[in-house]
């Protein structure tokens, strides 16, 4: 029985310093006990002395998951996730299962794969099929998303307008088509973008009203199709001075941003079929997007869903979903607690090979805080009902 439960502890301390920052900093203020031992197994007896090792530690405080055992992690599906990023991609069938190691670290069961929204001279066939391959690779816990790469390259080709041709409608249908019918099903269109604020000098800034003709489209293609659509807006209600950080960070970025409050509005009520998630709630790039605005939206429209970033955002101003400490804001929960059923979970990592995320402990963090049928409700039901996913948690 012990050496069953010495044994338990010792893969569970190990598992503990690989994905615990918190224990990484303990193993290297015990450096000088390695240093004098050179045993890794001094660490191990260190760890397991403190007690944090044993499966009847303490528990896990609500917003510390480094006390907490994996058998606390509460589940929950990542429904934005990326296996590309500018210049890297995670499509080998090593580094997917390296990501499900991440997972798996961070309660996490399922997660759905798409590529981070191109701009116009970046649409890519290739990018398209990488993350599709990905996705197969583990068809037991991951699902996939198209045109992150090839529509919303060919909406951010539009002018300021938004009009488009027939013949760019056309195209943009037959790409829609080609992409959808190209594998077993995805469950989302995305990540579409209607204002991208560039981070730095190789990221986009890409900007498009999202009433415009291409968007207005695919909500009607997506809706024909039961399948979701994701879409990235940098939340702007009034023109204003783009934030410091976005045009210190990028020359990218112009130095004012107008509304798209009105135009993103037009585009849920085109076809009230269509399923939409606003990506990244909650983690307010720009200053604006607070519990209240979401309040308003979503009792407006009945097919907009938001998909929670519980990150602190550049232009934190104190409206975020969480504070610097991580600790959920008591008008954001007010808020999960009106509408239950209209939010879900993105990390918006972007997948490396690593097999720690401090993002995807994140997400577990804020899941700890929240009463556990609305965590379940947002982590596990949510997604499967809006994504039309096949299996759940
Ligand atoms: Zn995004
Ligand atoms: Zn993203």
């Amino acid at each position: 029985m012990f050496i069953g439960n010495l044994t338990t502890a010792i893969i569970k301390c190990l598992f503990l310093v690989v994905r615990n920052p918190g224990y990484r900093l303990i193993l290297r203020a015990q450096s000088i006990l390695l240093r004098a031992s050179k045993s890794f197994l001094s660490l191990l007896l260190v760890l397991m002395l403190q007690g944090d090792c044993w499966d009847d530690g303490p528990a896990g405080s609500a917003s510390s998951s480094a006390t907490s055992s994996s058998s606390s992690l509460r589940p929950w599906i990542d429904t934005h996730t990326h296996p590309t990023g500018i210049d890297t991609d995670c499509f080998s069938e090593s580094c997917v299962n390296a990501s499900i190691l991440a997972m798996d670290a961070a309660g996490l069961k399922k997660a759905i794969f798409i590529n981070p929204p191109a701009p116009y001279n970046n649409s890519s066939s290739a990018k398209e099929a990488g993350v599709r391959t990905a996705a197969y690779y583990r068809t037991d816990r991951l699902f996939y998303g198209i045109g992150g790469s090839m529509l919303q390259a060919r909406i951010d080709t539009m002018p300021d307008s938004g009009v488009a041709t027939e013949a760019q409608k056309s195209e943009f249908e037959s790409t829609f088509n080609d992409l959808i019918s190209s594998g077993p099903a995805a469950v989302v269109v995305g990540e579409t973008a209607s204002l991208h604020l560039s981070y730095s000098a190789n990221h986009a800034f890409e900007e498009n009203p999202a009433n415009s003709d291409l968007f207005l489209l695919l909500a009607d293609l997506a809706a024909s199709h039961d399948i979701a659509i994701d879409v990235h807006i940098d939340v702007v209600t009034q023109t204003m001075q783009t934030p410091s950080f976005y045009v210190t960070r990028s020359p990218n970025n112009p130095s004012t941003l107008q509304p798209n409050i009105p135009d993103f509005e037009e585009l849920l009520d085109h076809n009230l079929n269509a399923r939409i998630v606003l990506a990244h709630v909650g983690r307010d790039t720009t200053g604006v997007m607070n519990s209240s605005l979401m309040d308003g939206l979503l009792a407006r429209h009945s097919n907009l869903y938001a998909q929670i970033a519980p990150q602190v955002g550049p232009a934190d101003a104190g409206d975020g979903i969480v504070d610097r400490t991580g600790k959920v804001r008591s008008d954001w929960l007010t808020l999960l607690q009106k509408y239950p059923t209209r939010f879900v979970l993105g990390s918006d990592i972007f997948w490396d090979g690593g097999t720690t995320s401090s993002l995807l402990q994140g997400v577990q963090d804020f899941l700890q805080q929240l009463p556990s049928d609305i965590a379940y409700q947002i982590g596990c039901t949510n997604p499967v009902a809006i994504y039309k996913l096949s299996s759940g948690c």
